[in-house]
């Protein structure tokens, strides 16, 4: 677990379990874990209680993503990524050359912009957990109802875009990988993929699908 991406909570433990049983016979860049998001639970939300500077650096808006900078912005181009076709232009961030939208995915979000809580775990919230996972990098949980996407402030954690400072890891990178999980995707076997369940380097080849 050392490098694991992430681990699934509570109900979803099982389900996991099952993904990662057919995995090793599939070639393709994800697995399901059973679970689906609803078409009416697109919301999607983030509580900025991130510690690290590094986080909330980035002050420049991007006209794709009006009003929002830092860790929020992060996290709405991470999600944006699972849509079926090109986020406004596409541009905005620089190690996607084929533009953010692009990966052919079919899911909208609807951005909620910040919240105040990290709320429960349907509240459809991206937040940083204090502490450490024992060598996971960040969790999704999702119940019937939502899901809560939490990253451990064990690690230090940088907003983009572009390459994170040395020793950092990729928000929008791990969202997107963790958005995945929230969609109902499992583990892939597939080096690189987003739904791989190894991260490597900063992990910011995590960030197309
Ligand atoms: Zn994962």
């Amino acid at each position: 677990m050392l490098r694991s991406f992430a681990r699934m909570g509570f109900s979803a433990l099982a389900l996991c379990a099952a993904g990662a049983l057919v995995a090793p016979r599939s070639t393709r860049a994800y697995s399901v874990t059973g679970w689906s998001l609803g078409l009416d639970q697109r919301k999607v939300g983030v509580f900025d209680n991130f510690t690290d500077a590094t986080a909330n650096d980035n002050v420049a808006q991007h006209p794709n993503w009006p009003g929002f900078t830092g860790v929020e912005l992060a996290c709405w181009k991470a999600v944006t990524e699972w849509q079926s076709e090109l986020f406004g232009d596409g541009s905005g961030d620089p190690l996607q050359s084929d533009g953010v939208g692009s990966g052919g995915a079919n899911f909208a979000p609807a951005w909620c912009g910040s919240v105040t809580g990290i709320g429960g775990a349907n509240g459809d919230v991206i937040s940083e957990l204090q502490g450490s996972g024992g060598g996971v990098h960040a969790f999704t949980e999702f119940v019937s109802s939502g899901w809560r996407i939490r990253l451990y402030s064990e690690w230090l954690w940088d907003d983009g875009p572009g390459a994170p400072v040395p020793g950092a890891l990729d928000v929008q990178a791990v969202v997107t990988h963790e958005y995945g999980h929230a969609l109902g995707l499992g583990h892939s076997t597939v080096a690189g993929a987003t739904m791989a369940s190894t991260l490597s380097g900063d992990g910011t080849g995590s960030s197309s699908i």
